[in-house]
Order: C-alpha cells, then sequence, then structure tokens
C-alpha cells in the first residue's frame, strides 16, 4: 500500500516505505502496463488496461485522503507512482496524475459535503476526475476565460467551452471554471463539479497529437448545465484562487511524470549501447556515448532532486512551496525533453524508428512543456515568487 501521509521525510532521502511503493509499482508497470503502451500510442486509444491494473492495485488516485476511503497518499508516494508509470507508459501515468489535478480543488476547498460526494467514488476506482480550466481562447491568460454560470434561485447554470481537457469523456466528474462576476476578473471566477452525466454536457472529438495519444484530450461542451448551488467548491469567487493552488501542487505531478519518461528513455538507451557494436566494438566502450549517457543521468537525478524536495514542500504546505513546484516542473520537463532527445539519438537511426520506445518517450515529453502552464509561464510564476 502507498505510504500513509508523513509530513516529515527527509528532502533529499526516500523512506523505506517509498522505496517499497517503488517497487511494486514498477512491477506491476512492467508486468500489466509496458506491455501496452506501444499499441495504445500507435491506436490512439485509452489505455484500459492500465486504468484496471491501476484500480485492482488502488494506485489509480492515492492522494485520496482516508477519511474519503483513499490511501491517503502524501505528496511523494503520489510522485512515486506517477514517475513508476510514466517510466513505461506517458499516456497511462495521467490516470493517477489528473484524478488529483481535478480532485484536488475540491480537497482543498470543498465543503464537507462535496468531499463525501465525490471522493469517495474516486477513490474507489469507480470513476475518474478531470479539470476544466483552459479554454480556446483562455490557455496561459486563463482569467481570460468566458464561460460562465449564471445563478438562478438555488442553481447556477453554466454555458461555455473548456478546451484540452484531459480524459473528457472518460472522467465522470469535471471541476469546472467559470465567470460569476464579469466585472471582478480573476476574483469573479468560481469553481463546480459537473458531472458527465449532467443534461447539457457533451464533448468534442479526440485531439490528434503529437505524443500522450492514449490520454484523451477533448472539449468539454457545457451548454445551459444547470447544477445545484452546493456542488459551487469553495465560496463565490474563490474559484481562480482554488485552481492556482491546485496547480502548486499539481505541477509537481508533471514533474513526476518528466522524470519517468526520462527514466524509461535512459534505462533503454543503457542497455542498447552495450548491444549495438560499431568498429569491432559495444558503442558503450566510446567516451562520447559515456559522455551522453552521464549527462543525462546527472541532469535526471538533479531534476529528482528538485522534484522530491517540491514534493516534501506540497506535503507540508510550505510558503515557497509555488515557487518549487513551478521550479520543478519547468526543470524536469526540460530535462526530459533534452533526455529523450539524446536517447534517440543514441540508437541512432534506429532510435528515429517504432521498431523502439525511445521515439515514442520523446514525443510523450514534449507536452509536460506545456500542460499546467507553459515552461514560460512557469519563469512568470517563479519570477513573482523567487525565494528570499
Ligand atoms: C495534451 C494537452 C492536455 C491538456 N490538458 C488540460 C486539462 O486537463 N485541463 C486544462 O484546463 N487545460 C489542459 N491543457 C491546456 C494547457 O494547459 C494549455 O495548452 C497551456 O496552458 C497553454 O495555453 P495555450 O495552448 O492556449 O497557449 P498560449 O497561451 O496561446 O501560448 C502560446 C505561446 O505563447 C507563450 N506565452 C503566452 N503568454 C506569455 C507570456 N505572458 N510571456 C511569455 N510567453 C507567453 C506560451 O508560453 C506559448 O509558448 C492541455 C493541453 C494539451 C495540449
Amino acid at each position: 500500500m502507498a505510504a500513509q501521509g508523513n509530513a516529515d521525510f527527509d528532502l533529499f532521502r526516500t523512506s523505506e516505505e517509498h522505496d517499497m511503493l517503488r517497487e511494486s509499482v514498477r512491477g506491476l508497470a512492467e508486468a500489466k502496463i509496458a506491455p501496452f503502451a506501444a499499441e495504445v500510442d500507435e491506436q490512439g486509444r485509452f489505455p484500459q488496461e492500465a486504468l484496471d491494473a491501476l484500480v485492482a492495485a488502488d494506485l489509480h488516485a492515492v492522494h485520496v485522503p482516508e477519511a474519503y476511503g483513499g490511501a491517503g497518499a502524501d505528496a511523494l508516494a503520489t510522485v512515486i507512482v506517477i514517475e513508476e508509470v510514466a517510466r513505461v507508459c506517458a499516456s497511462s501515468s495521467l490516470i493517477p496524475a489528473v484524478n488529483k489535478l481535478g480532485s484536488l480543488p475540491v480537497v482543498l476547498s470543498g465543503s464537507e459535503e462535496l468531499k463525501a460526494k465525490y471522493l469517495g467514488p474516486l477513490a474507489k476506482g469507480d470513476a475518474m476526475f478531470s479539470y476544466c480550466l483552459s479554454e480556446p481562447e483562455a490557455g496561459s491568460d486563463a482569467a481570460g476565460m468566458k464561460t460562465k454560470a449564471v445563478r438562478d434561485g438555488d442553481t447556477y447554470v453554466l454555458n461555455g467551452v473548456k478546451r484540452w481537457i484531459t480524459n473528457a469523456g472518460v472522467s465522470e466528474f469535471y471541476t469546472v471554471m467559470a465567470v460569476t462576476d464579469p466585472e471582478k476578473r480573476s476574483k469573479g471566477i468560481s469553481a463546480f463539479v459537473v458531472e458527465k452525466g449532467d443534461e447539457g454536457v457533451s464533448f468534442g472529438a479526440p485531439e490528434k497529437k503529437l505524443g500522450i495519444k492514449g490520454s484523451p484530450t477533448r472539449e468539454v461542451y457545457l451548454d445551459n448545465v444547470r447544477v445545484p448551488a452546493d456542488r459551487m467548491i469553495g465560496e463565490e469567487g474563490t474559484g481562480f484562487a482554488t485552481a492556482m493552488k491546485t496547480l502548486d501542487h499539481t505541477r509537481i505531478t508533471i514533474a513526476a511524470q518528466a522524470l519517468g519518461i526520462a527514466q524509461g528513455a535512459l534505462d533503454y538507451a543503457k542497455n542498447y549501447v552495450h548491444e549495438r557494436r560499431q568498429f569491432g566494438k559495444a558503442i558503450a566502450d566510446f567516451q562520447g556515448v559515456q559522455f551522453m549517457l552521464a549527462d543525462m543521468a546527472m541532469k535526471l537525478e538533479a531534476a529528482r532532486q528538485l522534484t522530491y524536495a517540491a514534493a516534501a514542500k506540497s506535503e507540508r504546505v510550505d510558503g515557497d512551496l509555488t515557487f518549487f513546484g513551478a521550479a520543478a516542473k519547468c526543470f524536469a520537463s526540460d530535462v526530459a525533453m533534452e533526455v529523450t532527445t539524446d536517447a534517440v539519438q543514441l540508437l541512432g537511426g534506429y532510435g528515429y524508428t517504432r521498431d523502439y520506445p525511445v521515439e515514442r518517450m520523446m514525443r510523450d515529453a514534449k507536452i509536460t512543456q506545456i500542460y499546467e502552464g507553459t515552461n514560460q509561464v512557469q519563469r512568470i510564476v517563479m519570477a513573482r515568487n523567487l525565494p528570499r
């Protein structure tokens, strides 16, 4: 079982419990998720095998507190789960990652009733959760959103389009940010739980993407969707603050995904260079190749330490979490792009083909520099929150 909530773990060492968790997730990922990773990518289909295996092992939403039937895993344990799944299949790692992203607004700001109603089914594996912030015209400037929620008696009526929503259509529950007071910009945005079955909810066609092809990304259409007022998460006007607070914690899960993708590529390349022979010897014997592997491992370890430090800060909700969350996501995703690109290079022409997994890993790595805020946006966030 996942490591239980524990704010005291060492910043730079994982505990025995975390190590055991890693070992068991790695075993599960290699046995039950890796065999389908290439097919899921090739066919652009949802990794149902991964969802089934993660639910059976109670690893699909480990962050859900025990009080609501969850494993109550701490932030580092959640990172480890995502990292190990991403090491074999980045698309599948979006199951635990986006379950946290979608539901964290409820965990952080929801009423007891909302928590009991929505976290229980998530913990049981009966429902997944998506997060609906972005819109066609509001990406980096998310506060410029147009989706509206208008109060009508004891309900709100939602209208608008949310774009790029991960796991849309598969998830039962959606945290939707919508404008309740257009005069107040970010302070006039509120968050709601919308259910897939609510009348007026529908989905666009899956996007045709460069990578993470097994993770459905679709538009969510809200056409006069009427929800009870008690589905609002927190007070009216606090939705944008909740959305940003959520990202402080969940950018660390994207860093984890980046670490896993990079580790998968490094592991593959490390083995390959011992098998491939040129000039009468293994290419691993060339110093030029050794130095590339050394750089890849060095950058990856630096990214891992920063990510684990950020996870410790997430667990304790430290004052400098915003900086660390952005820094971990930005640094680890840049490292994942570099390491996967170098892995393709180390496999030469073979690396450029779909017969080997490293080109998939390189394509999958790219998204980690874009979502939950582009790396330019992370730099804006860091610059505004520099450590003292
Ligand atoms: C596969 C995928 C899954 C996603 N999943 C979700 C999801 O589940 N939920 C959700 O809400 N969103 C999701 N997103 C949306 C994602 O978070 C946005 O795509 C991202 O925030 C960037 O917004 P944009 O695409 O509109 O780019 P834009 O904001 O249009 O940016 C275009 C370029 O301009 C740069 N730029 C913009 N403003 C500035 C600035 N001030 N300074 C410097 N550079 C700037 C950006 O860095 C970028 O390089 C997903 C996106 C993708 C592609």
